[in-house]
């Protein structure tokens, strides 16, 4: 049973880590984007076209998911050469024409040749590929990062790409992918002309709490047999592609490593199920919370792959309701607390002074004067706090006002000496237990009086 459950880990850590190629949603855009792909490998059609989208939405996982969909038809394999740039890497002409020339096995031809142009050399790559009378192999071209390659001088390689596309003088495809939504703007004015306009705009897709958390659920949860049989075709597929800078293929999960105990694998995945069943528990409020700042499908993984990895044989068999809660409660923190967090242990005396002072008083206004009697008590019984300084205690107070915890009431500031202006507290009680609670190596006196106010 324990290697059961390692087994589940692995499987869903690598799942989660390393599946390329599973798209959820988004059917429309993958039939239009492998329709326009398999134009050009079947029919030597030329393209272009831009998938435009937040970063995380899926653009790459789209391009992956539509290339395994691809990878099987006789057509591709024979017929297709796939060519990866992207932005970060090939930062400039020279470095991606050099790229291009060794993703299309062609460094022996072009070996010994000057050009005198990029369109020259580019010319001549793609003729290259005409052999006899045969139509000439498609080329598809994905450009990650579209938007960096605006940035190259001239924007040359983005004009010779579109205006081979456009004047069909070789069958090839330019799909680029950018986050950057005025993508167009950046192109120049003769490159824009040339460029197909065909643009895809992607963003999340779980657009209802339900849809998300079905997702919840898909990733979480083991598939059948015939569903992993599926996944591991397409990855066998994968494995056919040649290009050389495809990551995709070497690293990709392969679920045909893995086999399972099927009453385990029921109970886990009735688990899961139950684990979402009660909108109104405390893993669903707070996975709600989580879904209202992000709705995008990589910020969920990364909550999901941390409660996975948690997951432990002896002390952790399930996924719990409190653990959910506690791993989510570390995202949403709030700044204020934060702020606390970072105060000097004077400075955090001093908030509870006031906080107590607050609480008998019904949050009446302070100033320093009563504070410090108040912190004054507090340390004549500690043995960490003895012999604070009027002075510095001043200063401690005049960063909590800096810092806005305190904020003075009166709008005659200055005219009153420092010591008497009147102020209140800017923070809940709770926020201030909270800092307590969360504060690194606190004097457990200074906690034990953050609780009471009895010395
Ligand atoms: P970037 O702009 O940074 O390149 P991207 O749009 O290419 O981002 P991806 O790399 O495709 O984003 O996705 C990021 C993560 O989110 C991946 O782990 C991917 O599996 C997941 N993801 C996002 N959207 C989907 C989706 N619709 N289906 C499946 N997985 C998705
Ligand atoms: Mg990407």
């Amino acid at each position: 049973m324990q290697n059961e459950l390692i087994k589940i880990r692995r499987f869903l850590k690598e799942r989660l880590q390393r599946d390329y190629t599973t798209l959820h949603g988004h059917k429309t855009d993958r039939e239009n984007v492998r329709q326009l792909l398999q134009r050009t490998v079947e029919l030597g059609e030329s393209n272009s076209l831009l998938l435009i989208g937040p970063r995380g939405s899926g653009k790459t996982t789209l391009i992956n998911a539509v290339l395994a969909d691809l990878v099987p038809t006789a057509d591709f394999q024979q017929n297709t050469i796939l060519v990866h740039l992207n932005g970060n890497l090939h930062t400039d002409d020279k470095l991606a024409l050099k790229s291009i020339t060794v993703q299309m096995h062609l460094e022996n031809a072009a070996n010994g040749k000057a050009f005198g142009s990029f369109a020259e050399n580019l010319a001549f790559l793609l003729a290259c590929l005409k052999s006899g009378n045969k139509r000439s192999k498609s080329v598809i071209f994905i450009l990650e990062e579209f938007d960096l390659f605006c940035a190259y001088h001239n924007q040359t390689l983005l004009y010779n790409l579109f205006d081979v596309s456009q004047s069909a003088q070789a069958p090839i495809c330019v799909l680029g992918a950018t986050c950057r939504l005025d993508v167009i703007e950046l192109l120049e004015k003769r490159v824009k002309s040339r460029f197909s306009h065909r643009q895809i705009f992607l963003f999340p897709t779980a657009d209802t709490f339900e849809t998300y958390l079905d997702l919840f659920e898909a990733l979480l949860s083991i598939p059948n047999e015939k569903d992993m049989k599926q996944i591991a075709e397409r990855v066998s597929h994968l494995k056919m592609l040649n290009s050389e800078e495809l990551v995709i293929h070497r690293n990709h999960f392969d679920p045909a490593k893995y086999k399972f105990n099927k009453k385990f694998m029921e109970n886990w995945n009735n688990s899961i199920a139950v684990l979402i069943d009660d909108p109104k528990s405390a893993a669903m409020i707070s996975l709600r919370s989580y879904y209202d700042t992000d709705k995008s499908e990589s910020f969920l993984k990364t909550l999901l792959f941390r409660l996975v990895a948690q997951l432990d044989p002896d002390s952790q068999p399930h996924i719990t309701s409190e653990q959910m809660c506690e791993v989510i409660s570390s995202y949403t923190v709030d700044p204020r607390v934060e702020v606390l967090c970072g105060l000097s242990v004077l400075e955090l005396c001093l908030v509870i002074a006031i906080k107590h002072h607050s609480e008998i008083y019904d949050r009446d206004p302070f100033n320093f004067e009563i504070v410090f009697a108040r912190l004054g008590k507090f340390a004549k019984v500690s043995t960490t706090m003895q012999g604070i300084e009027r002075a510095v205690s001043l200063k401690a107070f005049e960063r909590l006002r800096h810092m806005e915890v305190i904020l003075p009431i009166s709008s005659v500031a200055g005219k009153i000496q420092k010591d008497f202006e009147m102020h209140r507290l800017a923070l809940t009680y709770g926020q201030i237990n909270d800092a307590v609670h969360k504060y690194q190596a606190l004097p457990t006196e200074v906690a034990q009086w953050a609780h009471s106010s009895i010395l």
